[in-house]
């Protein structure tokens, strides 16, 4: 969709930090994080929130769900980690494309033990 800052993301058309790239789904660092990792988990395809799915989306949306913890796992966030989708004008969604905010913390690599 013309004028969507995630379509154009998606479509490679503003630079990313990609986390995880297939043909239906895109994840890339948060340009301002909220935590020490959060990455933005969203569909290729444009949908402007949870409150846009149809039918027709299920199993993209199933495919999403199943690769979130394999996402969090190549992030190092093994020990935990929240998701978060923002929907609509009340909950300040700001960008209307679809998008699951992973949040958390890289395991600890000091001190050792
Ligand atoms: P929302 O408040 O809509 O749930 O979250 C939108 C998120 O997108 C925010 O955390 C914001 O920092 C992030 N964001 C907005 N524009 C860009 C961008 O151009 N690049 C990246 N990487 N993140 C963005
Ligand atoms: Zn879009």
């Amino acid at each position: 969709m013309a004028d969507c800052i995630f379509c154009m993301i998606a479509n490679h058309e503003i630079p990313s930090n990609i986390a995880y790239e297939d043909d239906q789904l895109i994840a890339f660092h948060d340009l301002d994080p909220q935590a020490p990792v959060h990455v933005l988990l969203i569909p290729k395809k444009h949908i402007e929130s949870l409150d846009a799915l149809t039918e027709e989306d299920k199993d993209l949306m199933g495919h999403a769900m199943l690769k979130i913890r394999e996402i969090a796992a190549g992030l190092g966030l093994e020990n935990g980690y929240r998701v978060v989708s923002n929907n609509g004008e009340d909950a300040f969604q700001t960008v209307k494309h679809l998008h699951f905010h992973i949040l958390g913390k890289r395991k600890m690599l000091w001190p050792p033990g």
